[in-house]
Parts: structure tokens; sequence; C-alpha cells
């Protein structure tokens, strides 16, 4: 029955936390409707949620029966209701749940009914005793004496840790010497991390001189931020070129014209130098946010950025959903990386939210790069965003000389497959003797990728995944990268039964171990996703490479990343072509970028850098370009396949993916998805085939791709035929913009 209409109440509009579901009403009938922003509980089926209103004043669908608003937990706006707006475009424009993205923007602890409170701690303070006041046993006499020496306050968990009862507080309590209060405690995310990565910044003030070009750059990028209009340019400048220093100096201009600004990194840990930096500059008025830190520091985090007591916020890609109501500036650092993607729904881009939170808020975006995205490049060339170049480095170093080393020649000389090529060994050999450091790269862990039988020619496949197994020697194990699929290395082929198991295909650990057999004496160090599990394990590498207690660093691309290692003079990367093979659009690019910010680690110090590309393809433009460090024609080359084979950026792209029991399921279903979207005309649809990796976790997996020019279309297309197909809805992956396609 429809709510009569002589009552008065509002009607809501409801972002609820259920996967797929979109926007819900109810009626509110408290004293106190709650605002675009609060959080209420909602029931939904039989279950009840935490939801956030979108609408405080919604039109009432049409003959439903509405519910009611449980309660409302929020009397002010929780979430800034910009936040929320910008949250609405994330669903609508990735094609998620309104709820999916609402739950993103807020802490994990939000998301309880009670979990918007804050964790308190009882504090123990000395009140002014009264003359006659006698006390009575030594115990409340040590107590006193331990309050008078902490300046009259201690948090009452630290009084029991050094051997007060809380019985004698409570005496002390009673007879008014001393007064028991909760207090909102907040967590200091860098608490006890003193030698941790942040540690490692240098905390040099903001008033040494800046290069012509840093000088110019800031101008230009102070003047943008003072129109206080939506702007976007790509500060596009080479690796050493000092990029930190123009943020830091146009953040203080900001945060000085009372504004406040966000700062994305792809990740933490492989950023600790700008991380630090800001940190050393704007002390407590920085907050730190990203996945590693603990629920209870999140949440502290996030409301002292609501309360409005921080000014910058450094973060990592959910970050671009801070609380922030007077923002000025976005600093999108190393815009290029992929991790700025997430990939589980809603599947936004950081990056590309972070440009529409400027429009929104009418702040300047900078999107700072050695190798900028093709998005953005394209997006220059087109007008949309300006462009800051810087071409030289701090100090006029130059960048590293590049030597390719064409691998199949050195194998043709050695008669056997070779690692290492002779120039690599006697460059890191020379390191060695200058006490220099060198880094050697290769983008693939473990020890060997794959093992295979010699006498029927299968190799080791995952049971679960259709990927080989990678051999990983110190656990004695093979392991799947995919599923985490792990067992003993087996002794006979699984296929025939033949005992000539042979292994190939080096990775990282196998690297290490060569090294250490041809370098004895050298201190060698591994960086990778098997090296690195433990929280701080990469702090603390890195902290040993920056003091010079390494020599030799061997490691995936996490090596490759804003490392300033100034005694690093020489890089060599293994192989270069680990990425070409793949078969997804963005390989070339992101070899190009890959090589060119591994090579530019070298010679970040005094010494001059060198750097020794290994490869199979010498030829290869990705390899080439970054060879030479001429980003024009790496992108000049790159632009010009992305046109002749109809792929992003120059046109759209949406991937979708059906994951079913057996691959003909997944691909009977995608067939059906893919057909409904064909008659929507909207663009151009390539598929159903199977995908690149056709099996995952035991899922098979079915693609298609709907490329063209009307992305609103497009997506309304495949949003309808998932909606005609509700069976669908949980195994179909929709993926607008996607930046991996395997
Ligand atoms: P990028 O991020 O562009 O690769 P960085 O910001 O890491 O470059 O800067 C490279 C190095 O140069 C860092 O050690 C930094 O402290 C230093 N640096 C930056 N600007 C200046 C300057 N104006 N004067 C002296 N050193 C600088
Ligand atoms: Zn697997």
């Amino acid at each position: 029955m429809p709510s009569s209409p002589d009552r008065t109440d509002l009607v809501v509009a409801v972002a609820v936390p259920v996967p797929g579901l979109g926007l819900l009403s109810y009626r509110a009938s408290g004293p106190l409707p709650p605002p675009k922003g609060a959080r209420v509980e909602v029931p939904v089926g039989g279950r009840t949620v935490v939801g956030g209103v979108v609408e405080p004043h919604a039109v009432p669908p049409e003959g439903t029966d509405l519910r009611d608003v449980l309660s409302v937990l929020d009397a002010e706006p929780f979430l800034p209701p910009g936040v929320v707006d910008l949250a609405l475009w994330v669903a609508e424009y990735y094609a998620a749940g309104p709820g999916d993205t609402l739950a993103i923007a807020m802490p994990p602890s939000a998301r309880r009914a009670d979990g918007g409170g804050f964790r308190t701690a009882a504090m123990v303070t000395r009140a002014a005793p009264a003359p006659d006041q006698i006390l009575r046993g030594p115990k409340q006499r040590a107590a006193i004496a331990m309050l008078d020496a902490a300046s009259g306050e201690l948090p009452l968990r630290e009084m029991v840790r050094r051997g007060v009862s809380s019985a004698t507080i409570q005496s002390l309590a009673r007879v008014g010497q001393v007064v028991i209060r909760q207090e909102i405690v907040e967590r200091d995310p860098f608490a006890g991390d003193v030698d941790g990565p942040w540690a490692l910044a240098a905390s040099a003030g903001l008033d040494r001189p800046l290069t012509e070009e840093q000088a110019s750059a800031l101008d230009v990028l102070r003047a943008s931020a003072d129109r206080r209009a939506f702007y976007t340019t790509l500060l596009h400048g080479v690796t050493g070129s000092g990029k930190t220093e123009i943020y830091l100096r146009l953040a203080a201009h900001v945060i000085a014209g009372r504004r406040q600004v966000l700062v994305l990194v792809p990740e933490i840990a492989l950023t600790p130098a700008l991380v630090g930096q800001f940190r050393a500059h704007f002390g407590a008025r920085v907050a730190i946010q990203h996945s590693g830190l603990a629920a209870g520091e999140r949440h502290d985090q996030w409301h002292r950025v609501r309360r409005g007591e921080v000014d910058v916020v450094v973060g990592t890609r959910s970050a671009v959903f801070a609380p922030f109501e007077r923002l000025g500036l976005i600093i999108v650092d190393e815009e290029h990386e992929p991790s700025y993607k997430q990939e589980e729904t809603p599947r936004y881009h950081a990056r590309d939210v972070a440009v529409v939170r400027g429009r929104m808020a009418h702040a300047l975006v900078v999107l700072g790069s050695a190798t900028p995205s093709l998005e953005s490049s394209t997006n220059v060339a087109a007008g949309r965003y300006g462009v800051l170049r810087l071409e030289r480095r701090v100090g006029n170093r130059p960048l590293a000389a590049v030597r390719v080393v064409d691998m199949r020649k050195e194998m043709a000389g050695e008669g056997t497959p070779v690692t290492f090529s002779r120039a690599l060994i006697e460059g890191i050999a020379a390191r060695l003797d200058r006490r220099e450091q060198s880094l050697v790269l290769l983008n693939r862990r473990g020890f060997a990728t794959v093992i295979f039988c010699r006498q029927c020619g299968s190799s080791l496949e995952c049971p679960h995944c259709s990927v080989n197994l990678t051999f990983h020697r110190a656990a004695r194990r093979v392991r799947c990268h995919y599923c985490n699929y792990a067992a003993s290395v087996p002794k006979y082929c699984g296929e025939c039964g033949g005992e000539f198991l042979e292994q190939t295909g080096v990775g990282t650990e196998r690297l290490e171990v060569e090294l250490r057999e041809r370098f004895p004496d050298a201190r060698i160090s591994r960086v990778d996703r098997d090296t690195v599990r433990r929280r701080g394990a990469i702090a603390r590498i890195l902290g040993a490479v920056g003091r010079g207690d390494i020599d030799i660093v061997v490691g995936t691309q996490m090596i490759a990343k804003g490392h300033d290692f100034p005694a690093v003079t020489l890089v060599g990367v293994v192989s270069a072509d680990v990425g070409l093979g793949l078969a997804d659009f963005r390989a070339g690019e992101r070899t190009f970028q890959l090589l060119t910010q591994v090579v530019g680690r070298a010679g970040r110090g005094d010494a001059p850098g060198e750097a020794i590309v290994q490869t199979l393809y010498p030829d290869h433009y990705s390899v080439q370009a970054a060879a030479g460090q001429d980003y024009d024609a790496f992108f000049a080359r790159e632009s010009e396949f992305r046109r002749a084979m109809h792929y992003p950026p120059s046109l759209s792209m949406i991937n979708v993916v059906v994951k079913g029991r057996t691959l003909d399921a997944a691909m009977r279903d995608a067939q059906s998805l893919a057909d409904n979207v064909r008659q929507a005309k909207a663009g151009q649809v390539l598929g159903p085939a199977p995908a690149a990796i056709a099996k995952v976790k035991d899922e098979f997996r079915a693609q298609f791709f709907i490329k063209g020019t009307r992305r609103k279309a497009m997506r309304e297309a495949i949003v309808a035929a998932v909606a005609a197909r509700p069976d669908l809805r949980r195994r179909t992956i929709v993926d607008v913009d996607p930046v991996s396609v395997i």
C-alpha cells in the first residue's frame, strides 16, 4: 500500500552496500531528516545495512510501499556532499553500484552501525588536591609521583603497565586527587616507524635554489592554482628532474591560500622519498592513507581529514575520495602507473577520477611522470590538458648512457643459453671495485618459470589455471602466480611419466643465486613479492641500499620505481622482453615505461650512470626508444599503432569477461551478451573469444570487447544486456577503460 499523501515524511534515496543494486528509496520520519552524505540504517530484504543518503528529497517511486529508515547515524553529513557526487559519478561511469563506490569513500569502520565512533582510552589527570587530603599509603603516593613526573597526565593503561593497580587509581579518583576520563586517541601511522621508509627523506627546507626549468614550471603552476578554476596539466619531467620539489612548493602555495592538497601515489612503500618529504615539510598537517594501514589508523586519519585538521593527504588510489571540502590541488605522481586502476568492482582509474574531482572542486590537477601514459599525452596533443616539460636532470646530471646487448648474438658466441652478458658481468665487477651500487632488473620472480618434460615436451601447468607453474627453489615448491596453488616438485612428467624434467625461464631468485656464485663477496639483496611479503620488509631493504650496505640489488619492477639512490651507477636489465610477448595492447607501452624508469635509477648522484639492456629484440621500438630515452619517438610510434589497430586512446573500449564452469558455458553466455550489445549498435563488438588465460581458479573465462567513440551508449548497452540476464550478473565483469586485458 502506498504511503498516505497527508504524511509529511521525506523520501530519501540511499546507496546500500549490496553489489549491483541501484539507489533505493526509504521513508525518513524522525525529528531530524538525514542530510545528503549521512549514514542511515535501512532494511534490504531481510537484512539491515548501513547505507549513505545521496538524495534527501527524492521523488518517491510510484506504486511502491516504502520501508522506513531504521535509524539516522549522522546529524551532519558523514561524507562531504561533493564526495557523494564523485562516488555517484564513478558508479555510473564504471558501471558499478552506487553503494559499491560510496563504500570505498568511507573508512572501513564506517560501514558498521557502531563504527562511526572513535577509539577512546582512559586518561588519568592530576586534580588540584584540597589541603586537608592525606595520601594514605605508599601505593597512592607512588601513583601521584608518577603523574607529577609526567606533567600531571598519563593514560590509565600506561600507569597499570608501570605497576600501579587500577584499584589504586580508582581510590585516588574517589578522593578527588585524580580525574579519569575517556579521551579520543589518534593512532599515528608513523609511530614506531622512525627507521621506516619515511626516515630516509632528507628534510631539506623549501629554500634551496630551483633549477631554471623547475622555477618556470612552478611559476606557471602557481598561476594556474591561483585562478581557482579547474585545469589539468601534465608535468612531464625526465627521471631525476626534481618533480617532487615542484609538488612540495606548489602544495605550500595552495595551503597558504587556505586550500587543501591531495597527492596520489601508486604505492606507499615504493614512494618513501615523496611521502617522507611531505611529512618533513607539513608535519602533522599531513595524513597518509593507504590499504597497508590498520583499520583503526585509517579510521583516525580519515576523521582528522574530515574535521579539517589536515592540509595534505598523501595516499594510494582510494585517497581520491578523501573527505576534503576546500580542495585546491590534486597531484597524481607517476600518473602512468597501472596500479591506479582498481582491478575489482568498482573498476575505477584513480587518475581519471582525480581529474573529474578536480573539475567538480574547481581545482588544479597536476599529472606527473617521466613516461606519461598514452592517454595523458593524447589529451595534451588534443589541447585538453596543458603540459610542462623538464628535459634536464637536477645539477645537469646526464641521463645514463644505455647499451643494448643483443642476446641472440651473445648466445651464439657462447654456444649455450646465458643469463648474463659479458658486458653486464664486467659492469657489475667494475662497480664492486669502485664501491658503487648496481641494480639488476628482471620482471619475473621465482627460480625457473617453466618446468618441461624432455620426453614429451609438455610443461607443468597449474591444475586450476591455464598457466605454467613457477619453481621456487628456496621453498622447494612449484607455485601458481595466479591462484597461489603450491606443490612439491614432481619427479616424473604428469603426461608421459618421463623422468627428465628440465627447468627453463629464469626468475629473480635464480639471478640472485647466480650472482652470489659469481660475486661471493658482494652484498646482494633481492626485492620481489617473495622477499617483501612481510610488512616493513621493503622499507628495510631500501633503507640498507640508501645507507650503502648493499652492493647489488636484484628485483622485479618494484626496484624500477621512484627511488633515489645516489650511489647506483649501473642498471642491468636481464631481459627487456618479459612483457613484450603478452597478448595485451599495452605491452609495448609497459615495456617502454619500465625500461625508461629503471634506466632512470642510474647516475642520480655525482657519478654518471650506465645501463645495460639485454634483449632478444634489439630492434623493437619500445626497446629502442627507451635506450635513446626518446619519449616523443615512442609516443609517435605507439599512437600510430593504437590508431591503426583501433585501440585506446584512439577510441573507447569496454572489456567484458564472462566466467563459467566450462569454457563452452562461458562462451555461450558471453555470446548471448555480445549479441544483445550488437543489437544496440552502440559500438563495434569483437568476440567473444576465450580469454588469453582461459582458466583462472577453476573458472573458465570468455571475453569480448566493445569499441567505439560513444562511451556512454556503449556502457548503457552492456549494462542493459547484463540486466536482461540477471543469472549472469555475478559471473560478468564489465571493465570500462581497461588497463589490463588478459
Ligand atoms: P624526479 O621525481 O623528477 O625523478 P626527484 O624529485 O626525485 O626527481 O629529484 C631528484 C633529486 O634531485 C632528489 O635527490 C632531489 O632531492 C634533488 N633535487 C630536486 N630539486 C633540487 C634542487 N633544486 N636543488 C638540488 N637538488 C634538488
Ligand atoms: Zn593457479
